[in-house]
């Protein structure tokens, strides 16, 4: 059985002792923090981890991982904490062994399979340490390696996500390694004896042509020595899923497939690849087309070799592949690779930081592909992969919905629709309610509660960021502004009319057509949005109206001095009338209104302040009226002395609400020892709603002064 200790030894090829020590540390703690735990096998739970670690170990990674590795079942199956974990090997690996078990706990497998992609993202989005990621494929490989005793349908779905969700990562990642082994197990757990057919072809097709490999490979190896290049030859296996593939997609019969010889020669530096390639294309000829430079273009992961095809012996195909040491390590391992330690190097390539590395991983591919004088477009996408700005959550349903990195519930509202975002009033994440201006994190379930005829409110700009709900919400409080800003200019101006004996309604068609020229708007709408929003006088429009309809010549009509109606108010404080907060208008209260540009109507209580200045403007001042079936909650301030007591909030409180209002808001001063100042914002229906409110308060014992605040 493999044991802590034979890690150890392999670990010494190339960690120093003190790291090698911290990594035996963290396999104690593990095994003590499973003790008693078993794998499905029966064995003890630490081989697991165990195994996992050594998976990393074979492809050089740092000994953080290695500890994370170790530790990456202990959150989630042992309930250590997080915090345990940074006090005993640091935050670094804390943080590692969080984010692996976050990925552990989304589940991919009930999700809609035609997502893959926008899976993959997720999790690289999940990650945002490079080894998190890496840390997770090695323990999916070590799963998929012992996936044993599984019910088969149960096997066949983790399969599938292998297949779908990490199999490509380790492909995007260039861990070639990885990502082969997963596609191999994953293709025999879902089709186990297609898998095993080819894999028994295989083996009789590799034994008959043994010889035939054994001569080609001899030659090859020959002819690099002849021309004193140094080289190794070594024979290339296709493996199973890429056969099954072949055959699938290309309907290739098996035979065909198998007829290929395939070789790889693993040289010194990029001359001796090319001066190779020249010694191979000399030795058999080369089939035309078939030669591809991917040292001079590299592909998107970063993979570098050269590729050719020659006819060998009586026609038969021979692939090669030519590469140096260096792209063989990044062929195999890929952004693995650049874990590698070089013998005596002392500067800690972790010390930069694991992203620094993977940064530096897409950085050396941007510089290949400047070299190659290719476009750098596709290298932006796998940059994009690597490092999204973007998060990814799932709908109730289970699609991924991709949103910019700082988006809220708001802007994902918007994004699923544009009336779900008008209408949304509440949301749950992850099955909890949560504030609408939540920003979002990646792998969140978000379910958007809406309401008909609820409507965008004018705070969510501050705090949404995709255009779309910015653009929309606009939208939306333009288009309700214009129409509350509308029937309000109808009232006014119907207002202004009543002196003149006349109203809109009674008014002639062809009198708007040259009233609309002299006041210079385009339609009746317009110019009652513009006396609603306060941009014009309603009795300059009615003044021009009457003229209008009597031909012109009736300017020096009398006009009664019409305040004797006024504006009807019917509550519901919208975007065109809006209750002063200096005084807090109550229905009930007499009020004036002052239009103000751009704003619309302004309800003051008559005896506000604030309205000695606007006295002298009475052209913008309105007598009002309360609407008798007003039927909203108004915010009202009071001041209240009382004496200090404790339960003195509860005790408000109750009362409060027993007289069907609501607190807004309450302080308390303590004036001294024996009397406070209570400040209380209540939301009530009317003033007589809070007269019988101020009368149970002073019911209260030792209440002094109430006063209702108006500035
Ligand atoms: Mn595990």
């Amino acid at each position: 059985m493999f044991t802590i200790d034979d890690l150890a030894d392999r670990l010494g090829g190339y960690l120093p002792p003190d790291e090698i020590q911290q990594v035996k540390r963290a396999f104690y703690y593990a095994e003590q923090a499973h003790d008693g735990q078993r794998r499905r096998s029966g064995e003890p739970y630490v081989t697991h981890p165990l195994a996992v670690a050594n998976i990393l170990a074979n492809m050089h990674m740092d000994h953080q991982s290695l500890m994370a590795a170790m530790l990456h079942d202990v959150i989630e199956d042992t309930g250590v904490s997080k915090n345990a974990l940074a006090a005993q090997f640091g935050k670094p690996v804390a943080e590692l062994v969080d984010g692996v078990s976050k990925l552990t706990q989304i589940t991919f497998e009930d999700k809609a399979v035609a997502q893959a992609e926008n899976f993959q993202k997720m999790v690289l989005a999940m990650s945002r340490d490079i080894r998190v990621i890496i840390v997770k494929l090695a323990d999916r490989l070590h799963n998929m390696r012992t996936l044993g005793a599984l019910r088969p349908d149960k096997k066949r779905r983790i399969a599938r996500e292998t297949l779908e969700i990490y199999a490509r990562i380790a492909g995007r990642l260039g861990i070639n390694t990885i990502r082969i082994e997963l596609e191999d197990l994953s293709f025999q757990a879902i089709h186990p004896m297609r898998a095993e057919r080819i894999k028994r072809a295989v083996a009789s097709a590799r034994g008959n042509r043994r010889s035939a490999m054994r001569e080609i490979q001899s030659s090859l190896q020959q002819s690099l020595d002849d021309e004193a290049l140094k080289g190794t030859v070594v024979g290339r296996q296709k493996h199973l899923l890429s056969i099954y593939k072949k055959m699938r997609d290309q309907r290739k019969p098996f035979a065909e497939i198998m007829d290929v010889f395939g070789f790889r020669i693993i040289t010194e530096d990029v001359a001796s690849c090319y001066r190779i390639l020249g010694v191979v294309h000399n030795l058999y000829k080369p089939v035309p087309g078939r030669f591809k430079d991917y040292i001079a273009i590299p592909k998107a992961n970063g993979y570098q070799s050269l590729h050719t095809t020659l006819f060998g012996q009586r026609g038969m195909p021979i692939e090669v592949q030519i590469r140096t040491r260096e792209m063989e390590a990044m062929a195999n391992n890929g952004i693995a690779a650049h874990w590698l330690y070089k013998a005596g190097q002392t500067d800690h390539p972790i010390a930069e930081g694991s992203h620094a590395r993977a940064r530096a991983w897409v950085k050396g591919l941007l510089e290949m592909q400047r070299h190659a004088g290719d476009s750098l477009e596709f290298i932006e996408h796998v940059k994009n992969d690597l490092f999204p700005d973007d998060i990814y959550v799932f709908t109730p349903k289970g699609d991924i919905m991709e949103l910019p990195q700082g988006a809220t519930v708001i802007d994902f509202a918007y994004s699923v629709h544009t009336d779900i975002g008008n209408n949304c009033i509440a949301c749950r994440i992850d099955r909890h309610l949560a504030p609408l201006s939540t920003r979002l994190e990646s792998g969140q379930t978000l379910e958007i509660i809406t309401a008909p005829g609820a409507r965008p409110n004018l705070a969510w700009l501050n705090f949404v960021t995709t255009a779309k709900a910015r653009s929309a919400i606009r939208h939306a409080l333009k288009h309700q502004q214009q129409a509350e800003a509308i029937m309000l200019g109808r009232r006014l101006l119907n207002k202004a009319l009543t002196p003149f004996e006349t109203s809109l309604e009674e008014l002639d068609e062809s009198v708007f057509g040259q009233a609309f020229r002299e006041l210079d708007v385009t339609s009746l709408d317009a110019l009652l949005e513009s006396l609603g929003l306060g941009n014009r006088m309603a009795h300059v429009v009615a003044r021009r109206l009457v003229d209008v309809a009597h031909g012109g010549d009736q300017r020096d009509q009398v006009i009664t001095e019409g305040n004797d109606k006024a504006v009807v108010i019917s509550g519901s404080e919208g975007m065109v009338i809006n209750f002063a907060r200096c005084c807090h208008p109550l229905p009930g209260d007499p009020v004036v209104g002052h239009l103000s540009v751009g704003k619309g109507l302004v309800v003051h209580r008559s005896e506000c302040r604030n309205l000695t200045d606007l006295k002298n403007d009475p052209e913008k001042l309105f007598a009002l009226e309360w609407s008798e079936s007003i039927d909203d909650d108004f915010p009202v301030a009071l001041r209240i002395e009382i004496e200090s007591r404790r339960g003195l909030v509860a005790e408000l409180a109750g009362l409060v609400t027993d007289a069907d209002a609501n607190i807004e808001r309450i302080g308390i001063e303590e004036r001294d020892a024996r009397l406070s100042t209570v400040n209380l914002t209540l939301s009530v229906k009317g003033r007589v709603h809070l007269a019988r409110i101020i009368k149970r308060i002073r019911n209260l014992p030792n209440v002094g002064k109430i006063t209702r605040m108006a500035n």
